[in-house]
């Protein structure tokens, strides 16, 4: 679609959107654009919004009252290096001067002082080139003193940008860069109620990754609420990531059978293992080529180099641990800006914490730890356990319906 087979009049908001890294990627491009506008498409879906690219731009034209649910989408759109709603006017320096003296009357009244041009000339056959539309348009604001120009440190920047029409615009709202999800296939989350799970699927989804997850709850060691927390991140993780399957996995009984089966020392690799069994269950019935845990070296216990190596050995499909080089203030930073944090700290207890031996093992060795496990018999419950699955779907067209109501 194209601006011009858009009735403007109706569908009179327009926001733009800039393709960061996708702009790179030679001729992988029409594939990663085609990707971001299935995933724009279906966030907005049902609502009065048209969306197209035009190189190397998003524009979404829609009416007022979607204008909230347009601006949840792309705040939450992985793949582009930030957005801005703009002003679309006639290809005519009249028409940019009047849309340039709006846009510094509104950065005014919210407090700048100064500001610069930033023009573009696309279409190289408008009469003006950059530098000579950055002189005009500047002239609406500096000659009678409404804003002082500073090209250094502005406190506004108001761009210009003709192209098929002439968009004008001024605040611009970082986003999370990274490739559109689903062009690198789809990763399995190991989603526990911590911190850093989702913080390591959000680090695949910006490589394009699209995520499932899966959840092993003991209920009632685990409680509801435990389960609940889960959920609420999954749904997080279903906003960025387009959308998400959680799968909960009653794990009780596996659980019980490692306590009285197992060295305690031994008792939360057993569990990973058997984490990483059940994972390998479900990666081919969800299409998922890759697994993904929140581990960062050293953190814990069961996140020693030895111990890794042991629960890599169990997987059958690559093993992504994006934190594993992290600390977890830089952790953290990533759960505050996604919103996960204040919901992974919620006291509730998670299974882990509960059978949590006093002296886990540090440095187990493959052989030893495959042996133990070998000896518990325990493939069975695990299979039994991915039967009784659960499934639940948390999409970004979901939240936006909930929260707008539309
Ligand atoms: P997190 O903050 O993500 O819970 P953690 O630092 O508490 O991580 P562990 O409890 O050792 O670390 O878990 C390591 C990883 O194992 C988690 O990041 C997660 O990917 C996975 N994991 C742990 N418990 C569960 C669970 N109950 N369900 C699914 N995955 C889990
Ligand atoms: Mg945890």
């Amino acid at each position: 679609m194209k601006n011009n087979q858009v009735n403007l009049e109706v569908y009179n908001q327009m926001y733009l959107g800039k393709l960061g890294e996708l702009t790179l990627k030679g001729s992988n491009v029409k594939v990663f654009e085609k990707q971001l506008l299935t995933n724009v498409k279906y966030a907005l879906s049902g609502l009065p919004a048209k969306m197209w690219l035009s190189s190397g731009r998003l524009y979404i034209a829609c009416k007022e009252e979607c204008c909230a649910a347009v601006e949840y989408a792309l705040d939450h759109l992985i793949g582009i290096t930030g957005w801005a709603k703009v002003r679309c006017v006639e290809k005519t320096i009249d028409a940019i001067k009047a849309a340039v003296r709006e846009e510094g009357l509104a950065a005014k009244a919210s407090g700048a002082k100064s500001f610069k041009i930033d023009a573009r000339r696309e279409d190289k056959a408008f009469e003006l080139n950059s530098y000579e539309i950055a002189i005009q348009a500047a002239g609406v604001l500096f000659d009678d003193n409404t804003l002082a120009v500073d090209v250094h440190h502005p406190d506004a920047v108001i761009n210009v940008e003709v192209r098929d029409k002439c968009y004008v615009y001024c605040a611009q709202k970082k986003t999370c860069r990274g490739l559109p999800v689903g062009v690198s296939g789809k990763g399995l989350l190991l989603l526990s109620g911590g911190i850093d799970s989702p913080v390591a699927g959000y680090r695949m989804m910006r490589r394009g990754m699209k995520v499932d997850c899966i959840y092993f709850h003991s209920y009632p060691y685990t409680s509801e609420e435990a389960q609940k927390k889960v959920e609420d991140l999954a749904k997080i993780i279903g906003q960025f990531g387009v959308e998400t399957y959680l799968n909960v996995i009653p794990f009780t009984q596996v659980q019980m059978h490692i306590k009285s089966h197992s060295p305690e020392n031994y008792s939360t690799l057993m569990l990973r293992l058997c984490m990483m069994k059940c994972a390998n269950l479900l990666a081919p019935r969800t299409g998922a080529q890759a697994i993904i845990t929140g581990e960062s070296l050293g953190q814990v216990a069961s996140q020693t180099n030895e111990n890794m190596a042991c629960t890599e050995s169990f997987a059958e499909y690559p093993l992504y641990r994006p934190l594993i080089g992290l600390d977890k203030e830089e952790i953290i930073n990533t759960a505050e800006f996604l919103g996960t944090y204040p919901i992974s700290i919620l006291p509730y207890e998670d299974c882990c914490v509960l059978f949590s031996p006093r002296h886990p093992v540090l440095r187990a060795p493959v052989e030893e730890a495959k042996r133990i496990y070998d000896e518990m018999k325990i493939d069975e419950l695990v299979q039994k356990a991915f039967d009784e699955r659960k499934i639940i779907h948390f999409s970004i067209q979901d939240s936006i319906k909930e929260q707008f109501g539309q």
